[in-house]
């Protein structure tokens, strides 16, 4: 299956608009920044700048006390949060531009409560689809029966070792299937 291949303009539109617009309003489960530092999400808003497509955060939005809660509730979860940066950052396609932000961003939306292309604040699940067929194209290709993303990526995670979701030896045989498998609308 081909798939679309983005310039670094293009990609700022396709993903990163959307996904900074719903954090500036609030929409996301990211911690201040988007999970990034000050310095990495000031570049980002630079390319914004540079594209002509300026961002209009407040500085003082980031400091939120909702976000300053995600933030301090990430530390409870940093050995998972690690485990899916790692298995992130391992299947990144190394022709995208901003593969360690769309590693960065999914390892922490993968800790919101949503699914996870509402947690990223993208506009709908398709959208996270083609998200990680240009970032990550070896893990989009693995997800060939189109697993719920977060619950691919556990999986992943469960195959690996990890004992995050997985309770039976195999998917016709789990009293979750639905959660894995079910529309994610
Ligand atoms: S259906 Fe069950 S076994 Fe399959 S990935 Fe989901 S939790 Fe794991």
């Amino acid at each position: 299956m081909t798939t679309a291949a983005y310039s670094q303009a293009q990609e700022l539109m396709q993903f990163w608009r959307p996904i900074c617009q719903s954090y500036q309003q609030g929409l996301t489960a990211f911690p201040p920044w988007l999970g990034l530092d000050a310095i990495g999400f000031q570049a980002l808003s630079d390319d914004f700048a540079n594209a002509g497509a300026p961002l209009s955060i407040d500085p003082a939005q980031h400091q939120s006390p909702v976000r300053q809660l995600r933030k301090d509730l990430v530390v409870m979860r940093e050995q998972e949060l690690q485990e899916l940066l790692q298995l992130l950052q391992q299947h990144i396609n190394p022709q995208a531009h901003y593969q360690q932000l769309a590693a960065t961003v999914i390892g922490y939306g993968c800790l919101g409560s949503q699914h996870l292309w509402k947690d990223l604040g993208l506009p709908e699940r398709p959208r996270l689809s083609q998200l990680f067929a240009w970032y990550f194209p070896a893990l989009f290709q693995r997800n060939d029966r189109n697993m719920r993303w977060k619950r691919f990526l556990y999986k992943q995670l469960c195959e690996r070792g990890g004992d995050y979701v997985c309770r039976a030896p195999s998917c016709e045989q789990c009293s979750t299937y639905a959660e894995c498998f079910g529309p994610e609308s």
